[in-house]
């Protein structure tokens, strides 16, 4: 491997666990520059193909190899309006750095680290310019304010479009606040995204359940356009006896309750949350890593995720799996829990799994789990959290026959154009493609922007 290499190092694991802040210490400008250095500047420029937003990362990467922070900022604010989110969360290794040619050889360049080193730098230096909307252009109502519902809220407002954004929950940024935890992605770089937004005349209407609070009709009188960025936020579960135990959780309402609730500092927050002494955490994503490390640093003193597969298929990104060992959490593979078992009072006491082994490849691509027998083994505990996948939620519009909801709840929709069968109706992100990324919600919604504005 190239001995230029500038790896990103983390605070140490005995004291990351012990609170809630960002484990990335980030670059120095001098590593920063000198990684941005490694670029070869290709032609062809690969990376470029597999950034969903299609970055001009090599000129980024020049501009920044130059010390030059403030050009690289502009240059990707072009294309991604939020780069100190997606700088951190972005599953780089499947997207613009798995084609970096550096990668066939030696490491490929750091590309998401490069971009938070310039959004957090370039943070440092930004003015904000209040702009506002032109009130006789045409409106965009917005469902939903997470990365889809953002960015299409910001391509539509710095055209001088008025946009609104409704949100069922108290605070703004979807699973980006109430998912992702601090410890990936700090509540500030996302508020401090929001309030660009808002400068530029984006309003934002919180507390807001489109289809209770005020309905689609409503929002069709208001709008000349309706996005519908709702997300995908309804929890699967095992279908196994005991899920209905106390000490059950789904992984959506245990990250809420800690990211937005703020229920670890209970009661000066209201939510309280049980703080498991020992925890499993069903499924082998990156959800399941968040709350197994969440768990950890609430204070269990064993976490285990329970995945049925082995650790070569999980679909958690490579480096959280690192972190989350490194964290303490146990990791119990090839397990299928078959029922969640508890005590006189309804608590949960231990979860019950069969051994299983790996068989050929199914449909998502991977071996399929296959059962060894039935003998259960079991791991006792007194948390079990479920995390297993999501779905959309689409009752808000269920009297629109007009807009087609497919398999798992997903809206239908023009994939060119991101337009519903209903006229003003169009959707983005994870309501479309089920549980994806932040930068493929964004991709989502930028393209939906451009097809708007095309009939503006
Ligand atoms: P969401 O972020 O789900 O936002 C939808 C918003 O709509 C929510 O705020 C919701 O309250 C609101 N809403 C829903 N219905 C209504 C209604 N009727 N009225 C008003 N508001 C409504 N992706 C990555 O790229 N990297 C990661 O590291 C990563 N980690 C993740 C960790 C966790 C714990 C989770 C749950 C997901 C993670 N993801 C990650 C996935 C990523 O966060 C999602 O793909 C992305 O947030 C989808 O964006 P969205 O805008 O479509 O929906
Ligand atoms: Fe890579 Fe994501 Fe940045 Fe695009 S947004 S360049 S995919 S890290
Ligand atoms: Fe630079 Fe890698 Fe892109 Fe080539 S593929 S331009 S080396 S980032």
């Amino acid at each position: 491997m190239n001995s230029t290499v500038f790896s990103v190092k983390n605070r140490p694991a005995d004291q990351r666990i012990l609170d809630f802040d960002e484990i990335s210490l980030g670059y120095t400008r001098e590593e920063a520059v000198q990684e941005a250095k490694r670029c070869l500047q290709c032609p062809e420029r690969p990376c470029i193909k597999g950034c969903p937003v299609n970055i001009d990362i090599p000129s980024f990467l020049n501009a920044l190899s130059r010390g030059k922070i403030m050009e690289a900022y502009k240059i990707i604010k072009k294309y991604n309006n939020l780069p100190g989110i997606c700088g951190r969360v972005c599953p780089q290794e499947d997207q613009c750095a798995k084609m970096c040619v550096l990668g066939i050889k030696e490491k490929p360049v750091n590309i998401g680290e490069l971009e938070k080193y310039v959004a957090d730098e370039a943070e440092k230096n930004l003015k904000v310019k209040k702009t506002r909307p032109d009130k006789n252009k045409k409106s965009v109502g917005v469902v939903g304010s997470g990365p889809a519902g953002l960015t299409i809220a910001g391509e539509m407002a710095s055209k001088g479009y008025p946009v609104k954004i409704y949100e069922g929950l108290h605070k703004p940024g979807g699973v980006l606040r109430y998912g992702i935890p601090d410890f990936r992605l700090p509540e500030k770089v996302i508020d401090n995204e929001i309030e660009r937004l808002k400068s530029t005349g984006v309003e934002f209407e919180m507390n807001c359940i489109v289809g209770k609070t005020v309905s689609m009709e409503e929002l069709f009188e208001l709008h000349d356009a309706v996005f519908l960025g709702t997300g995908a936020g309804v929890p699967r579960f095992l279908g196994i006896p005991g899920e209905n135990l106390n000490g059950v959780y789904s992984a959506n309402e245990y990250l809420a309750r800690c990211n937005l609730m703020k229920s670890y500092n209970f009661p000066k927050y209201k939510t309280p949350i049980k703080i498991g002494k020992r925890i499993a955490v069903i499924g082998g994503g990156n959800v399941s890593m968040d709350a197994a490390r969440m768990g950890i640093r609430l204070g269990a003193e064993k976490v285990f995720v329970v995945y049925r597969r082995s650790e070569k298929e999980m679909p958690a990104r490579e480096k959280e799996i690192i972190n989350a060992k490194e964290e303490g959490v146990d990791f119990v593979f090839l397990a299928s829990p078959v029922e969640i078992i508890g005590d006189k009072d309804f608590n949960v006491k231990q979860i019950d799994y069969l051994k299983m082994k790996l068989g050929e490849v199914d449909e998502s691509g991977r071996k399929k789990p296959i059962k060894i027998s039935d003998e259960r083994y079991s791991l006792h505990v007194d948390t079990v959290i479920i995390a297993i996948g999501t779905s959309p939620n689409t009752s808000h519009i269920k009297d629109y026959a007009d807009i087609e909801i497919g398999k798992r709840g997903i809206i239908k929709v023009n994939k060119d154009t991101g337009q519903t069968k209903m006229n003003k109706v169009y959707a983005a992100g994870d309501v479309v493609t089920g549980n994806e990324t932040v930068i493929s919600a964004m991709g989502g919604a930028k393209r939906v922007a451009r097809s708007i504005r095309k009939v503006f």
